[in-house]
C-alpha cells in the first residue's frame, strides 16, 4: 500500500480566506494540535500577505516537529524570499508557489501567453529551491485549464525541480469522475510524472470536496489538501476528518495508508471550531453531535449486547467520548488570562427590550465600572463594555449555546467582531450565567482587537480566489 500524506491548509486557506484574524497563540494552538493529530505538512500561512502571516510562519516553523511547515507564495521573487525566510526555523521547510493556468486567468488575470506562463513558473521553481530541498507548486484553477498545457507546465516545473504537483479545482465545480480523469491524464501524460507526488486540492462548492479528493487518492495521488471542519472560503475545503475516515474506515477500498491518529480527530475538530468560532452542524460527518446517536449498543432479545450493523465508525476511534467538551470548557473558565476581564455585572430590565447594565471590567490592571441601556441585557452590557474599552467594531455574528444538562449546564457564548476594514475577530466566554458568558465573549474579542491594533497589521484577507 502506498503511504498517502495529509496537508492541512487550516490556517491559510481554512481561517485566513474567512477574514479571520486568529492570533499567534491561537495559531500555535492549532498547529501543535496537528501534529498531535499527525498530519504530515501544516501549511502556516501566506508570508508576504502580511506581517502577522510572517509572524505565523516563523513561528509554527520552530515549533512543529515532526510535520513539514509549509509557507504559501505567488510566482515572484519577492514574495518566494519573504516566505523562504519566514521558514527558516523550520526542520522540514516547504515552499509553495505557482500560478494560473486555465486559459482565462492566464489573459485576464496574469495578461500571458501560455509560453510566459511556463517560463514564469520555472523561474518561480528555481527561485525556491535555491532556498528550500522541498518545491510544491500549484496550478490555479487547474480543472478549468486545457489538459495538453497542464501535462506540458507539469513536465517543465518538475525539471525546475518541484517535488510536490498540486492540481486544485480552484471554485469545486468538478464531478469526481472528472477530477479522477484530470488526475489520471497526469499520470499519463507526464513523462517525470514519477519525481514528484501529486497532490488534490478541492472546494466544496457543489458539496463534492470529499469525492473528488477521494476520487484523486483512487487515480493515484499522494497527497490530499484540506482543512479541519473543511473550514475555508465559501461552501469551504475537503474536511480533512472526513477524507481521513472515510479512508480509516474502508482502507482496502482506496489501497493507501496514513499516518494520523484518528483517536486525535475530535480533539482538533473542537478545538478548530472553538478558535475560528465557525460552529460544527449537528449532522457533520465523523464529528457532529449527532453523528454517532443510533449507534449505541442494541439488545438482542436473549439481552445479549450487538453493535447495529450500521455503525460504521466507532466513536472511540475519532476520540469522540462523552464528556469531553464539558471538561474542556471547564478549563477555559478557569484560564481567564486575557488584558480585560470581567469583575461584576448587574443588571435591571424595565419594562419589554429593555434594559440597564452596570459592568466592572479589570482592563490592564485599573477597574472601571461604567452603566448603559440596551434593546435587552446583553445588548446593555455589550454597550457598557464598549464605553469602557473604546474600540470601534461592528458586531457581526453571537451565538450562545448550552452545553451539559440542568443545573450543571454551561452557556458558551461566541462573538464575531469585525473592526477597521480588515479582519474579523472571534471572542468566545463561558459561563454559568449566560450573560456573564456573552460579556466575557465581548471582551475576550475586543482584547484581542486591542492587541492587534497595537501592531498596526495590514489587510487580513488575501487576494481572492487564489486556489
Ligand atoms: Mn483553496
Amino acid at each position: 500500500m502506498r503511504r498517502l500524506k495529509i496537508f492541512d491548509t487550516t490556517l491559510r486557506d481554512g481561517a485566513k480566506s474567512l477574514g479571520l484574524n486568529l492570533n499567534i497563540n491561537e495559531k500555535l494552538e492549532i498547529s501543535r494540535q496537528l501534529v498531535r493529530l499527525g498530519v504530515d505538512v501544516i501549511e502556516a500561512g501566506y508570508p508576504a500577505s502580511s506581517a502577522a502571516d510572517q509572524e505565523a510562519v516563523r513561528t509554527i516553523a520552530g515549533d512543529a516537529k515532526g510535520a513539514v511547515v509549509c509557507g504559501f507564495s505567488g510566482a515572484e521573487k519577492q514574495e518566494i524570499d519573504c516566505c523562504a525566510a519566514a521558514l527558516r526555523g523550520a526542520g522540514q521547510p516547504r515552499i509553495h508557489t505557482g500560478l494560473a493556468v486555465s486559459p482565462l486567468y492566464m489573459k485576464r488575470k496574469l495578461r500571458l501567453t501560455p509560453e510566459q506562463v511556463i517560463e514564469k513558473a520555472v523561474f518561480a521553481v528555481k527561485c525556491a529551491k535555491k532556498h528550500v530541498r522541498d518545491v510544491q507548486f500549484y496550478l490555479e484553477d487547474a480543472f478549468c485549464g486545457q489538459h495538453s498545457f497542464i501535462a506540458e507546465i507539469i513536465a517543465s516545473v518538475i525539471e525546475a525541480g518541484a517535488t510536490v504537483i498540486n492540481i486544485p479545482d480552484t471554485f469545486g465545480y468538478a464531478t469526481p469522475w472528472e477530477y479522477s480523469e484530470l488526475i489520471s491524464y497526469v499520470f499519463d501524460n507526464v513523462k517525470n510524472i514519477d519525481r514528484a507526488v501529486v497532490s488534490t486540492h478541492c472546494h466544496n462548492d457543489l458539496g463534492m470536496a470529499t469525492a473528488n479528493t477521494l476520487a484523486g487518492i483512487k487515480a493515484g495521488a499522494g497527497q490530499i489538501e484540506g482543512t479541519i471542519n473543511g473550514i475555508g472560503e465559501r461552501a469551504g475545503n475537503t474536511s480533512l476528518e472526513e477524507a481521513i475516515m472515510a479512508i480509516y474506515t474502508r482502507q482496502a477500498a482506496y489501497g493507501v495508508e496514513l499516518g494520523v491518529r484518528s483517536g486525535e480527530i475530535a480533539a482538533t475538530c473542537r478545538l478548530a471550531s472553538r478558535i475560528t468560532g465557525v460552529p460544527v452542524p449537528a449532522h457533520k460527518a465523523i464529528v457532529g453531535a449527532n453523528a454517532f446517536t443510533g449507534t449505541r449498543d442494541i439488545y438482542r432479545d436473549d439481552m445479549e449486547y450487538v453493535k447495529p450493523p450500521y455503525e460504521v465508525i466507532d466513536p472511540d476511534a475519532v476520540g469522540a467520548s462523552p464528556g469531553q467538551d464539558m471538561q474542556a470548557l471547564r478549563e477555559e473558565m478557569a484560564d481567564d488570562s486575557s488584558e480585560i476581564r470581567v469583575k461584576n455585572i448587574s443588571i435591571t430590565t424595565t419594562g419589554v427590550s429593555r434594559a440597564t447594565a452596570t459592568v466592572t471590567l479589570d482592563v490592564e490592571g485599573d477597574t472601571l465600572t461604567e452603566a448603559a441601556c440596551g434593546s435587552g441585557p446583553v445588548d446593555a452590557v455589550f454597550r457598557a463594555v464598549d464605553r469602557m474599552v473604546g474600540e470601534q467594531v461592528f458586531m457581526e455574528d453571537y451565538a450562545l449555546k448550552s452545553i451539559g444538562h440542568n443545573g450543571s449546564a454551561l452557556g458558551d457564548a461566541t462573538v464575531k467582531v469585525r473592526y477597521g476594514d480588515s479582519g474579523l475577530v472571534v471572542g468566545r466566554g463561558v459561563s454559568p450565567d449566560i450573560i456573564e458568558a456573552s460579556a466575557r465573549a465581548y471582551v475576550n474579542a475586543l482584547a484581542k482587537i486591542k492587541i492587534l491594533n497595537g501592531k498596526a497589521q495590514g489587510p487580513a484577507s488575501q487576494p481572492a480566489n487564489i486556489i
